[in-house]
């Protein structure tokens, strides 16, 4: 299999810098041994005007199917020359710091755009397919199709030569090869586990949440194994969503819909007094959006250390608005509840308020596990709707849910369900608090849930 990748003159860029970029020199025959066989790099061409660099990939036929475990049961197969999965672990170690966008003597060149245009010898696809993948991403997309036997009329093989044109950064080009080349094959010779839904990630960071083809990328690249493909989209939804419009708009929707109960305040209220009869100093409110909760506990000498953490920078900005005067108890801090944040160990009352209601519910398990598992506080107060709640809404539609980024609401019954397991495996008990003036039928428009260690 042979990949060349040109780059022609553009915008001060002199083609012989792509020898930094890719960390080979332009001079050199480099060979590298991979599992399956030997992988060579050299530059066919470097001139002013352009320059071209050579992949080739020599894989050992008989090796491969003499080794157990590959699925491949025939000598004569099509994986020494067509891409495939052999191809992009062969451009991981030829490109490897290229692919993380790592360059030491010419960082500047990382982000440049370029005029790249790469020829891939043979791809087993479909044509259609292939343009589904690639044009969205930018580039013209030319195929050859090479015949099985001219002599015999047999034409419309699988295989293809293919060209891609476009003008981007290398590191996002070798990355969109990286995941869509063993899309396109289907076979991977390894076994796909959760390290292949990081790689997926990694890669397809910047681009695969907004791709059109996003469910047929992910499905294809994890061998359609349905857990996993269902946490890489979620977690594919959670980068696509956008932070910023979170609290703005919708925030404001959502509080004029409660408006006539003036449900945040109480619920607010409610949270500060709670957190005040513990007798703790050291707090940390989750999700603290535009820094409600923060400009009440700051009131009270008692909190001697108060930490706000919001996943979005513009909350994190109103936040400081909002608080105006300095105050040196008071840390905003930048941050996502999906992920061990080592800056909240020791705090000992943590506050979460119609927060979790904005998680995928996949992921929700990553956010109590950091919670209740690593940061481990005496308490932790819990507020979200209650779902039952929302048809006695005036300007609610029927069935729907109060903010447009809230994933999910729950009945009492639900969130009882969830708060008491969730505490019975950590060590926690729990007690809940209905908040809000109570329907008989349909209980309070917001509920609360206490968990002590
Ligand atoms: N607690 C605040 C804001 C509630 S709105 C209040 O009561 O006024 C929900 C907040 O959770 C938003 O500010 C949103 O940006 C934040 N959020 C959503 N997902 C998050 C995540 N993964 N990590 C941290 N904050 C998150």
């Amino acid at each position: 299999m042979l990949m060349t990748l040109s780059c022609t003159a553009c915008d001060n860029f002199d083609p012989a810098d792509l020898g930094y970029l890719v960390h080979k020199h332009p001079d050199k025959v480099q060979t590298y041994s991979v599992a399956h066989g030997k992988v060579h790099v050299f530059y066919p061409e470097v001139s002013p005007q352009r320059c071209r660099l050579s992949m080739l990939l020599e894989i050992d036929p008989v090796g491969l199917v003499r080794r157990p475990g590959q699925g491949l049961d025939q000598y004569v197969n099509d994986r020494p020359y067509a891409a495939s999965s052999f191809f992009a672990v062969a451009m991981n170690r030829v490109f490897r710091e290229a692919l993380l966008g790592r360059c030491k003597d010419r960082p500047q060149l990382v982000k440049q755009e370029l005029d790249l245009e790469v020829q891939l010898s043979v791809v087993r696809c479909q044509p259609d397919y292939l343009r589904q993948l690639f044009l969205p991403l930018g580039y013209a997309v030319e195929t050859i199709n090479h015949a099985l036997d001219p002599h015999l009329g047999w034409h419309q093989g699988p295989y293809h030569t293919v060209t891609l044109k476009g003008r981007c950064p290398l590191q996002q080009l070798l990355n969109h090869l990286y995941i869509l080349l063993p899309v396109l094959d289907r076979q991977k010779h390894y076994y796909v586990d959760k390290d292949e839904l990081e790689k997926l990630l990694l890669k397809g960071e910047g681009w695969l949440a907004q791709h059109p083809q996003k469910n047929s990328i992910v499905e294809r690249y994890l061998k359609f194994r349905s857990g996993l493909t269902r946490d890489a989209l979620a977690r594919l939804q959670e980068d696509n969503a956008d932070p910023e419009r979170i609290t703005l708009e919708a925030d404001q929707a959502e509080e004029e819909l409660e408006k006539p109960v003036r449900l945040h305040d109480l619920r607010l209220d409610r949270v500060t007094e709670l957190l005040k009869e513990s007798g703790f100093s050291h707090i940390a409110d989750l999700g603290c959006g535009s820094g409600k909760l923060v400009s009440r506990l700051r009131k009270f000498r008692q909190f001697q250390r108060i930490q706000a953490v919001d996943v979005s920078y513009q909350a994190l900005v109103m936040a400081k608005e909002k608080l105006r005067s300095e105050d040196a108890r008071i840390e905003l801090l930048h941050g996502s509840l999906l992920y061990r944040d080592s800056r909240l160990q020791g705090c000992q009352a943590v506050a979460m308020v119609e927060v979790i209601e904005h998680l995928d519910p996949p992921r929700l398990r990553a956010c109590t596990k950091n919670l209740f598992a690593f940061l481990k506080p005496q308490l932790v107060i819990i507020t979200t709707p209650n779902r039952e709640y929302n048809q006695l809404f005036p300007n609610l539609n029927g069935g729907r849910l109060r903010h447009n980024d809230h994933r999910f609401e729950w009945t009492r019954c639900e969130f009882h369900a969830w708060a008491q397991e969730t505490a019975g495996q950590h060590g926690y008990r729990v007690d809940f608090e209905d908040l809000g003036p109570a329907d008989p039928i349909h209980g309070s428009p917001s509920q609360m849930g206490v968990f002590r260690r």
